[in-house]
């Protein structure tokens, strides 16, 4: 493909924006002879998932084939989804960096969890919470700057949520991740896990349904990211319907759900970082990152946060630049204003992706 040209209307400061694109990246300077792609619409990067598996078999929860797995990057790609950070993957998926057509993945390793206390098929899990440090930098080798923990699951000893770890390996294994360059985060629903993991300095907490003005305040001031996943968290009360046989987790969960829109809302008061993810992968669909960024403005983040939650914000966090010089052309342009609707946003008009148009409407 030779050089292309977009013009449009920047995001988020909502500046006429004009783009030379040649060899994948964005050109400092105007391509004489530049195919125009777009001389109007709204111009941002590509969009971010910030929770996405891609490689979990949906429904079952074990590792997808390779088709399946092609097909799940594909359908966030289409859905404007270039970058996505996949908090823990069964399956190895190194090999999908090298296809020019697939989205950009930024990789968490696989889930580690203890015996019987996460999804069966997906985590390392480890006997003894003594080995915790040694797999982290196992898996953090395994990733691309991310570890991803367990942090609560339901205990069928007592028949409610608890946490996996104590706080003092905690202390340990985050240090030791870190030690290797990678940052931390951790799957958790309810309340007691969290001192703990926000203590030992992890970086982001994943759902955080849980959250009470105490554990605000520690995040706030560890500076603690937070994906809270909402579309995921809607299904509570349908996993608590599932879960007859432990009453006592049922009520705790549709407890946390009932309460969910606040405590996330308070969060983002408080000046949390929130990042849009939407957990696609065991019992979500791929493709709905513009739901989760509709959910964003149901608990109280406006138009313009909510789309930076999952777009230059959340590829800043991630380390991945937007659009400028010298820059990978990941972009989209959309005809009508993806802050507005999340129908808006869930059609971009043209998906471009390391320069080449991968969509066009
Ligand atoms: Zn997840």
């Amino acid at each position: 493909m030779g050089a292309l040209h977009f013009r449009g209307t920047g995001l988020p400061d909502e500046r006429q924006v004009e783009y030379w694109v040649d060899q994948g990246v964005i050109s400092a300077e105007p391509i004489p002879g530049a195919e125009t792609v777009c001389e109007s619409g709204w111009i941002v990067p590509g969009l971010v998932d910030a929770h996405c598996h891609v490689g979990i078999k949906f429904g079952c929860g074990g590792g997808e084939s390779v088709g399946g797995l092609i097909a799940q990057a594909e359908t966030e790609r289409d859905a404007g989804v270039l970058l996505i950070r996949d908090a823990g993957s069964p399956v190895d998926t190194r090999w999908v960096d090298d296809r020019p057509d697939l989205p950009r993945i930024v990789r968490a390793g696989r889930h580690i969890a203890a015996p019987k206390r996460y999804i069966r098929g997906l985590p390392v899990d480890l006997e003894d919470e003594a080995q915790l440090p040694a797999e982290m930098v196992r898996q953090a080798r395994a990733g691309d700057g991310w570890v991803k923990l367990v942090g609560d699951w339901i205990d069928r000893s007592t028949g409610d949520l608890a946490p996996l770890w104590s706080d003092g390996i905690l202390v340990e294994a985050i240090k030791a991740a870190h030690r290797e360059g990678a940052r931390v985060t951790a799957h958790v629903f309810a309340e007691d896990a969290l001192p703990g993991l926000i203590n030992a300095g992890i970086d982001c907490i994943e759902h955080g349904t849980g959250l009470t003005d105490e554990t605000i305040e520690l995040m706030v001031a560890h500076g603690t990211a937070l994906v809270p996943t909402l579309i995921n968290i809607a299904t509570f009360p349908q996993i608590a319907d599932s879960a007859s046989r432990f009453p006592i987790y049922a009520a705790h969960l549709r407890d946390l759900h009932s309460r969910a829109k606040d405590t996330i809302g308070a969060a983002r008061e408080a000046g949390i970082p929130i990042y849009a993810g939407t957990d696609a992968g065991g019992s979500i669909v791929h493709g709905r990152i513009a739901d989760e960024v509709e959910e964003l403005k149901a608990v109280g983040l406006s138009p313009v946060e909510a789309l930076g939650a999952a777009c230059w914000d959340a590829r800043t966090w991630l380390g991945h630049p937007g659009l400028e010089a010298g820059a990978a052309a990941d972009l989209l342009v959309f005809r009508n204003d993806p802050r507005v609707s999340s129908d808006a946003l869930a059609a971009p008009d043209v998906v471009v992706l390391r320069g080449n148009v991968v969509k066009t409407r």
